[in-house]
């Protein structure tokens, strides 16, 4: 079988390698498609502050399973799933509350593990396995994942709200997750959402997906036009860039009694104006992948007519062009890249 590698900076090799094994409480899958990830272009270009090179890339993977052990219940060959790519180690403090994304001895599947998702086959415990919808394309159910990280940080927004009802909402960058957030934040009835992008393509897309107002993040005035939209500080500002420009933007939109959710992942330290935050009672708060109910809410969402998995999954490379289809990625103007493998 062959397994994709990120060998080198900017570079990716397919290797033969051998078919792992099934080991007790696995299930072998064989990979139909994988999604191109922002962390999978930042790691490739070295950026990434937790993945150093070389790593075997993938964790948004749609596959069928072709082997379960012998004591795995609930799933049998055959069956289209996704998965959720983080290892819990299900006995530290957080993973004993349920939080297991925040778990204290972390691993991830496709991020510095031993396997990844762009692969011929791969092997995972089967707790981390979620079945695919059969009415779902391949297209769309590699949208599971994806828009499982923005439903995460738009549940954790709602503090002690059932959804977003009545809340205002900005979103900064208007990037595949900036897209997907929109959509989670939609589904979950914010109020009004504005958007913001330093490019007019992707202004424009935002719009036709559903954003109430576009604005160009390139206005040097930009928090104060954003909040001209409301005709004050902003609710939730979703913040899918994570660098200093956006956080002190995000700061300054939602300054005072808002919420700044850090979604996008940043590559390194910012400073924050801590008399601000204190002054004017401002929430920071990070939101980190997700959790098997955040899962159920995107399958959900995507089963909703009117969702169109072709508005995100821009295009798919066979696997021999995985070089092509990171930079193609990379280059920018495609929301979502997929690999097909079968
Ligand atoms: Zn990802
Ligand atoms: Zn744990």
């Amino acid at each position: 079988m062959q397994r994709l590698v990120a060998t080198s900076l900017n570079t990716v090799t397919l290797q033969e390698v051998e078919k792992p094994e099934v080991q007790p409480g696995e299930i072998l899958v064989q990979t139909l498609v994988t999604g191109v990830c922002g962390s999978d272009m930042h790691a490739l270009q070295g950026h990434h502050p937790f993945v150093p090179l070389p790593y075997k890339p993938g964790h948004e993977v749609v596959g069928i399973i072709r082997e379960v052990a012998a004591d795995v219940k609930g799933f049998s060959i055959g069956e289209r799933v996704t998965i959720e790519p983080d290892l819990p180690c299900w006995n530290c403090k957080n993973c004993k509350n349920g939080n297991e994304n925040l778990c204290e001895n972390l691993r991830f599947f496709g991020c510095g593990y031993e396997q990844g998702g762009m692969a011929d086959y791969w092997t995972l415990p089967a707790k981390r396995f979620h079945k695919v919808p059969e009415s779902f394309s391949d297209e769309a159910a590699s949208l599971i994942e994806p828009l499982s990280t923005p439903v995460h940080a738009v549940k954790l927004s709602c503090i002690g709200n059932k959804d977003l009802t009545g809340k205002t909402v900005a979103i900064i960058g208007c990037g595949t997750i900036g897209l997907l957030t929109l959509v989670a934040a939609k589904h979950f009835n914010a109020k009004k959402i504005v958007m913001t992008d330093l490019l007019p393509g992707k202004r424009d897309r935002a719009k036709r997906l559903g954003a109430d107002v576009v604005l160009d993040a390139g206005s040097s005035t930009l928090p104060s036009d954003v909040r001209a939209e409301f005709g004050e500080s902003v609710d939730i500002v979703f913040d899918c860039v994570a660098i200093q420009h956006t956080i002190s933007q995000a700061i300054a939109m939602a300054d005072k009694a808002g919420t700044v959710m850090v979604v996008g992942v940043p590559a390194k330290e910012v400073t924050i104006p801590l008399p601000i935050i204190q002054d004017h009672q401002i929430r920071i708060q990070g939101s980190a992948t997700y959790l098997p109910a955040d899962y159920e809410d995107s399958i959900k969402i995507i089963g909703t007519k009117g969702f169109n998995a072709l508005d995100f999954v821009t295009s798919v490379f066979p696997k021999e062009e995985s070089q092509k289809a990171f930079d193609t990625a990379i280059a920018g103007d495609q929301i979502k890249v997929l690999i097909r493998f079968s």
